[in-house]
């Protein structure tokens, strides 16, 4: 049968990736089930649906450091920022950047309810466990050092996902100074990588 033939050359192929990666890594072997199998397809489908959409838009958008509404750098500083996939160019629409950013917040917290991660509860939630059992026995786990949220030098937004910044095998990526969204650069670095092309990001490289 066809299916099944291709199926078995999928397996193939990727327990062939995953010894490969193995090797390199020297880690932890790692099973390579059908789940993964899937999964990768189920990546490489959506990568191409993503790749088609904007296929058009590329070629009509300059990407870059400049922003192709008011010309100006696309950074905080001139009134750009980014949200969750969207752009926002305070010049253009004539209104102020932190008034857009606390709408588009007010937004997405009224249409989910509590504006947390289910993650994110249960992780705090565990935490506050934590810090009350030590505190019984009069150990602050309070006190301890919280990991900062870094800020980005090219569009002065926090480096996080929410504002349009994203990582693909250890390259930075910064939406607004690229000009794309972190979905489709995600998925040309993917399908880069899938052909064995470098992975690439214009943000990767120090501020001038
Ligand atoms: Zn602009
Ligand atoms: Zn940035």
């Amino acid at each position: 049968m066809m299916k099944r033939s291709w199926f078995l050359r999928e397996l193939e192929r990727a327990r062939l990736a995953q010894a490969k990666k193995r090797r390199r890594r020297a880690s932890k072997p790692a099973k390579v089930t059908r789940a993964t199998v899937w999964r990768r397809k189920r990546s490489l489908e959506e990568d191409k649906k993503v790749l088609q959409k904007i296929r058009y838009v590329y070629t009509q958008k300059p990407p870059g450091f400049l922003c192709h509404l008011c010309g100006q750098p696309r950074r905080m500083e001139f009134g750009h920022v980014t949200y969750k996939g969207k752009s926002f160019c305070s010049t253009a629409s004539g209104q102020s950047a932190p008034d857009w950013l606390a709408e588009q917040k007010w937004v997405d917290g009224s249409c989910r309810g509590r504006n947390v991660p289910r993650t994110t509860a249960w992780n705090t939630q565990k935490r506050r466990q934590r810090e009350q059992e030590a505190e019984e026995f009069g150990v602050r786990l309070k006190d301890r050092k919280r990991p900062g949220f870094h800020i980005c030098n090219l569009c002065g937004q926090p480096r996080q996902k929410d504002f349009g910044h994203s990582r693909y095998k250890g390259v930075p990526f910064c939406s607004l100074y690229e000009g794309i969204s972190v979905e489709e650069w995600l998925a040309k670095q993917r399908s880069a990588d899938r052909k064995g092309r470098p992975v690439k990001s214009k943000s990767g490289r120090k501020k001038d």
